[in-house]
């Protein structure tokens, strides 16, 4: 092929249309601006309500291409013009699952307008789908084009989630486990306890709507011809990586990440200013602030909160704490402190100059990186986990649902870089307990077992560093990835063109 053939070639990004899902996709488009030198042309599709949001997001110098598809929500029960899960109450994602599969003819259209190459426009040699739109494999085959699952999350936590969702472990004749048990294909992820699964799926014998629609979703991996994980190979080839080589074959999974973009946008209307934050942060000693924050579209329930509140205040820790309604009420609503808060709680850690209450929305990722940060305590989504271990910072586990559960696990069992503190939207822990594990990860004068996780976190940060490392002829494990996918991609495409 020649050089101006490639020229004229088109990479297709197409993410899921939630805040998680589309922030490792834009950073994986910049990744592939930057490793392909604008060389090719980069499109991320999405919906047609979601463009502008996504236009915001991109550096003003970007040569990224946006397209928009029509999205056919009606009649699929969701409210009127969402195209998105921002603001989505949980029992709709099964309705909102089911309405993205209707966007397969228009993206077939658009796929069938770009292979045309009529009115400029640039045949792909590449999708990029994600991991619950791998059924744009079958368009990617229709146009002889190189087809790849692009999974935000990790291998681990995606590997034992994929491995319950396929095998229903936890039923055994009809009932379903009282503790624990194993993954049948997947042995080196250790036993899960049945409180480590979603809570639908705990209940369901696996005929309930929305497993059969993420069971339908996740069928189409096997037809892919990549796997690309926002995750490093020295942290997970023993474990979720070689699950996935094991399950579609040796060499088409790659682990490219983290990947990162360059611009941060608050996705929702920002409770505090970056520079506000890092002043700060600034004011406070190094390694003494804990972070808290559950992503984009999770809270936990009104006790649950109360409780944190009183850990805090008895933890006597720095802290800053992105709040949202509780569990019940609309999660972008008003947050009233007076109602979900204890009494007088915020005026004291403001006047203690203790604790920064944020609502709706933080400068997650720079606060991360601040050195006076010295823990996280999180829901465990894999960017959340990312940004937190690209910077040394342990983690205080609360996952909720889906792979956050295993990623916990995989947190503290496997790198040994946190400690899971509570589970699920509903459950109690005692105020004594979460105190202990606080002080456990955040005590610098504290027990051995908080210095290893500590020592860890910092060995992890170096690991993920040399991963993305490229100078001086050097490069590292997910820049090597990267490279030979585009290579295999390209290849592939030629092959189909012979
Ligand atoms: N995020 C942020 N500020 C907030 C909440 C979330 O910047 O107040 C960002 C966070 O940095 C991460 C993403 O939103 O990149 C959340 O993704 P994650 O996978 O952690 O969780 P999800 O929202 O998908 O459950």
């Amino acid at each position: 092929m020649s050089e101006s053939e490639r020229e004229n070639r088109n990479i297709v990004l197409f993410p899921f249309m939630a805040q998680g899902h589309i922030i490792p996709f834009l950073a994986l488009a910049h990744r592939l601006e930057q490793v392909t030198n604008k060389y090719y042309t980069i499109t991320l599709v999405t919906t047609e309500l979601g463009i502008p949001k996504l236009r915001l997001s991109l550096p003003p110098n970007s040569s990224i291409q946006l397209a928009g598809i029509p999205f056919p929500g009606d009649g699929y029960g969701l409210p009127p013009g969402v195209e998105n899960t921002d603001a989505l109450p949980y029992h709709l994602f099964s309705n909102f699952f089911e309405a993205s599969l209707s966007l397969e003819p228009s993206f077939r259209k658009l796929i069938s307008d770009l292979c045309s190459g009529q009115n400029g426009r640039r045949r792909p040699f590449c999708i990029i789908a994600d991991i619950f739109f791998g059924w744009s494999v079958d368009t990617a085959r229709e146009f002889g084009v190189f087809h790849a699952i692009f999974s935000g999350g990790g291998g681990f936590g995606i590997a034992c989630f994929y491995s319950v969702m396929q095998n229903l472990p936890h039923r055994r004749n009809g009932a379903v486990a009282a503790d624990e048990f194993s993954l049948p294909d997947f042995p080196e992820a250790s036993r899960i306890h049945v409180t480590q699964i979603s809570e639908y799926l705990r209940v369901s014998d696996g005929s309930d709507k929305h497993s059969v629609i993420v069971r339908k979703l996740l069928s189409f991996w096997s037809s892919t011809d990549a796997m690309l994980f926002n995750t490093v190979e020295e942290l997970e080839q023993s474990t979720g990586l070689m699950y996935f080589r094991r399950k579609f074959g040796g060499d088409v999974v790659w682990a490219i990440g983290p990947v990162v973009s360059p611009v941060r946008r608050p996705v929702k209307e920002a409770g505090v200013t970056s520079e506000a934050c890092t002043k700060w942060l600034d004011s406070k000693p190094e390694k003494s602030v804990l972070y808290i924050s559950f992503g984009s579209q999770h809270t936990i329930a009104a006790p649950q909160m109360m409780d944190l509140a009183m850990v805090l205040e008895a933890s006597g820790k720095n802290f800053i704490w992105v709040v949202r309604p509780p569990v019940g009420f609309d999660i972008n609503g008003e947050f009233k402190a007076e109602e979900w808060l204890p009494e007088g709680f915020e005026k004291r850690i403001t006047e203690s100059k203790k604790g920064l209450v944020v609502r709706k929305w933080a400068p997650q990722v720079d606060i991360l990186a601040h050195g006076a940060v010295s823990a996280f305590l999180s829901h465990c989504g894999w960017n959340s986990v990312l940004e937190s271990i690209s910077n040394g910072v342990p983690i205080i586990a609360w996952p909720f649902v889906a792979d956050q559960f295993y990623n916990s696990k995989l947190l503290e069992e496997v790198l040994g870089v946190g400690v899971e503190i509570a589970r699920g939207m509903s459950s109690r822990v005692g105020h004594e307990e979460m105190v202990e594990k606080i002080e456990l990860v955040m005590n610098i004068n504290g027990t051995e077992k908080g210095r290893e996780i500590r020592r860890r976190a910092w060995e992890v940060r170096d690991i993920i560093k040399n991963a993305v490392k490229d100078e001086d002829g050097f490069k590292g494990s997910s820049i090597k990835a990267m490279d030979e996918f585009l290579n295999a991609a390209f290849l592939g495409r030629e092959r189909r063109d012979s």
